[in-house]
């Protein structure tokens, strides 16, 4: 069961390093991919950490010395991943609707690389050949995931060559000679029904005859995290037993093994990370109470974007009778984080945590309102550092030509 820091460290941090902060418990990612490789078979099994959820280079560090490897959405990232002393072999560039170039720079790099369109593979194709093995992005036409802006693999989505286009593939891969070593899928994110991900490693499996260069099946990331109280994850172990089954059957009809690889984003950094605020002002309006605190949606877009649910609690006063109270930020925007939210009985100055704030959370942050991002917190082995220091005016200034 999730053991989150306690409200006397979070409080401590708050005091130290101000608010709003964003910090990340280092021990939690290690738990996270201690079960990752407890519930899947580590010699057959792959792991690239999706890391757009969280990209700051600490972080990326971390994930890298526990052996994970990184998964990446821009040839910036790749470069970051780099820079955090992850080896080529273990990066991951799966991208979407992205200019050849930069799928040129990541052969530059000798990094893995997953194209989702045919454009690019042709554009690949004709300037390869068969010299740089590639991953082939494929869309399933599978509606999945926690909702529609996070679903990927439908049959509307722009992500993935499309299922039906299987043919053209072939003909180019006839045409250029092309080395096929993975069949990708990502199917979106809050993915908690295991049958989503055996449904696509089927479509997969189908077509394995068509590539005898293939290596693996990439299943994606996407592995639900509970953010509420009453919710659960994916079950990693069923999922982990059966794609050892799967394996066991591509063994047996094709004579061949397959790793299987996942990029896990969420999995790995959301039940990590906590975003901790400060109460500005309370505003009882009729019926409604609002608390208005020091963040907004320029630090955390989940709620808006997303209609996404963070459990909020107050360190301060934890122990105070409950009130209901609507969680609202101080941009010049509906920025609302909660309604009608029973916390512990708030007075201005008292400290707000989001939980589960890990993951896109600070990545998505913005200057919005000409305010200052958080500071970023990491705790590893007992001890609490900055990883990025909190804006300041001279930031804002940085870009701007005077
Ligand atoms: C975002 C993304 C992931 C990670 O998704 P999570 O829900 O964070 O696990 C994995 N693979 C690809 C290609 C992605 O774009």
């Amino acid at each position: 069961m999730f053991n989150p820091l306690s409200n006397e460290v979070l409080r401590q941090l708050a005091d130290e390093f101000g608010t709003p902060l964003y910090v990340y418990d280092g021990e939690k990612i290690a738990e996270q991919y201690q079960l990752l490789q407890s519930a899947f078979n580590p010699a057959s099994t792959r792991f690239f950490y999706a890391c757009k959820s969280l990209t700051n280079i600490n972080i990326l560090r971390l994930i890298n010395n526990l052996g994970c490897g990184i998964d990446c959405s821009s040839i910036n990232e790749a470069y970051l991943a780099i820079q955090a002393g992850c080896s080529p072999n273990k990066i991951l560039y799966t991208s979407n609707g992205i200019a050849f170039e930069e799928i040129v720079a990541a052969t530059e790099l000798g990094i893995h690389i997953n194209i989702d369109s045919l454009s690019n593979l042709e554009k690949f194709g004709a300037r390869f050949g068969h010299s740089y093995p590639v991953g082939i992005r494929l869309r399933p036409n599978i509606m999945a995931g926690g909702n529609l802006k996070i679903s990927t693999g439908h049959e509307k989505s722009k992500f993935g060559i499309p299922l039906e286009d299987i043919q053209l593939v072939l003909d180019l891969v006839k045409t250029h000679n092309l080395q096929i070593s993975g069949l990708h899928v990502h199917t979106g994110s809050e993915i908690k029904d295991v049958a989503v991900f055996l449904q696509v490693a089927r479509l997969l499996i189908d077509l394995i005859p068509n590539f005898p260069e293939l290596k693996c099946i990439d299943l994606g990331g996407g592995f639900k995290v509970p953010y509420q109280d009453n919710e659960t994850g994916t079950d990693l172990k069923e999922l982990g037993s059966k794609t050892a089954e799967i394996q066991a059957e591509i063994q047996r009809k094709f004579g061949k093994q397959l790793e299987i690889w996942f990029e896990p984003g969420k999995f790995l950094v959301s039940e990590c990370g906590y975003l901790i605020t400060k109460v500005n002002v309370l505003k009882q309006s009729g019926q409604i109470l609002f608390a208005g605190i020091n963040s907004g949606f320029n630090h955390l877009i989940r709620p808006m974007f997303y209609d996404a649910y963070h459990r909020i609690k107050n360190i301060s006063h934890p122990n105070a009778p409950e009130k209901i109270y609507t969680i609202t930020g101080n941009i010049c925007e509906t920025d609302q984080f909660a309604e009608n939210r029973a916390l512990a009985e708030i007075r201005e100055g008292d400290y707000l945590v989001f939980y589960n704030a890990g993951a896109y959370g600070y990545e998505m942050a913005s200057n919005y309102n000409a305010r200052f991002k958080p500071a970023q917190v990491l705790i590893e082995n007992g001890t609490s550092r900055l990883i990025s220091r909190r804006d300041t005016l001279d930031d804002l200034l940085r870009l701007q030509i005077l």
